[in-house]
């Protein structure tokens, strides 16, 4: 499909054409999407992915594209950024969350009405369909222990739900990763608390993440997931890895499982430095690191 029939397809709806994708991702790096949307409600996703499927053009759904390194070449065909499907409710102890409200919002809601059980997540930038499809989690807790449900939106235009024990969680896994259903919302199960007792974790846990991670630069969080029998830190840290930088791409100093832009970092450079790390680390300690970040996009 050539630029122009992309065009004629979503000419009428509120998309961009050629927009760099480096603007919205978390590493600030990344290609050009042919056409980029950020739907306002349920409706519009899905008048946009029934276009989609219709004229067969490739869809990717993104959230607030935070464990993303999108490549320099970018994406072809239709992205989809949910982030202005962020409507949160509250009824008694359940929370219902749009797939594109962000996670730290959610978690703020949660404690402004004393509930407590999400706590764990209110440092983690995502978005709740980013967390659902990463089963995201922090200092002990998981999505998957709170979550009763998801309701999901096929790629045909139907929707369905699924219940926790239907989503196949396991660590920074979800049966979604094998599937290309989209999260539109979630309802999370919590228990009444302390007010008090709630915000001071969260206070401690964002403590906790300014001291350890390096936040002041863009990543994309932990690039790796934790091998069995080891910790990625001290693996990447043993390794004499931190601070090697391929242009603007750094192991950072500060955490070794975070690698950091310092400054017009490409997609290829993370890359670089992707493979080298787990070159290096293969060699020292024959572990092999799977990366945990999506990689997406074209060279
Ligand atoms: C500084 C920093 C700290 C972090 N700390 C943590 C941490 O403590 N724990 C942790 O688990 N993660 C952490 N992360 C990683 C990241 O925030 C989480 O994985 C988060 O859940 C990703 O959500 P997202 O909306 O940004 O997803 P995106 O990056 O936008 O997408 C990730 C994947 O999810 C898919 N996806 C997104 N939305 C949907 C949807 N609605 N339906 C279907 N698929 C969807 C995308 O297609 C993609 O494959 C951190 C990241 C950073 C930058």
């Amino acid at each position: 499909m050539t630029t122009n029939d992309l065009r004629e397809l979503f000419l009428d709806l509120n998309v961009k054409f050629d927009e760099e994708l480096k603007k919205y991702t978390n590493t600030k790096t990344g290609g050009k999407a042919d056409v980029l949307a950020f739907p306002d409600s349920i409706e519009e996703t899905e008048k946009l992915i029934k276009i989609a499927k219709k004229n067969n053009v490739p869809l990717t759904i993104l959230g607030n594209a935070s464990n993303l390194i999108v490549k320099d070449g970018g994406i072809r065909g239709l992205v989809v950024i949910l982030q202005h499907l962020n409507q949160i409710t509250v009824d008694g102890t359940k929370v219902t969350a749009q797939a594109g409200a962000s996670l730290i919002g959610t978690t703020r809601v949660a404690a402004k009405h004393s509930l407590t059980g999400m706590e764990f997540a209110s440092g983690i930038p995502g978005s709740i369909g980013g967390a659902i499809f990463m089963n995201a989690g922090a200092y002990g807790g998981e999505i998957k222990n709170i979550v009763e449900s998801v309701k999901l939106l096929t790629r045909n235009g139907e929707y369905k739900t699924y219940t926790v024990d239907e989503l196949d969680f396991g660590y920074r896994h979800s049966r979604l990763q094998s599937e290309d259903d989209i999260v539109v919302a979630a309802t999370f199960k919590l228990e009444h608390g302390d007010i008090k007792k709630i915000r001071e974790r969260m206070e401690e846990l964002s403590f906790l993440r300014a001291s350890k991670q390096p936040l002041e630069y863009p990543s994309c969080g932990s690039v790796f997931k934790r091998p069995a029998g080891h910790f990625t830190g001290k693996l990447v840290h043993d390794s004499g890895l931190q601070g090697y930088t391929v242009g603007g791409v750094q192991v950072s100093k500060k955490h070794a499982g975070f690698i950091v832009n310092i400054g017009n970092g490409t997609g290829k450079d993370y890359l670089d430095v992707i493979h080298h790390v787990q070159a290096v680390v293969k060699e020292k300690f024959d572990v092999e690191l799977e990366t945990e970040v999506r990689i997406i996009g074209e060279d």
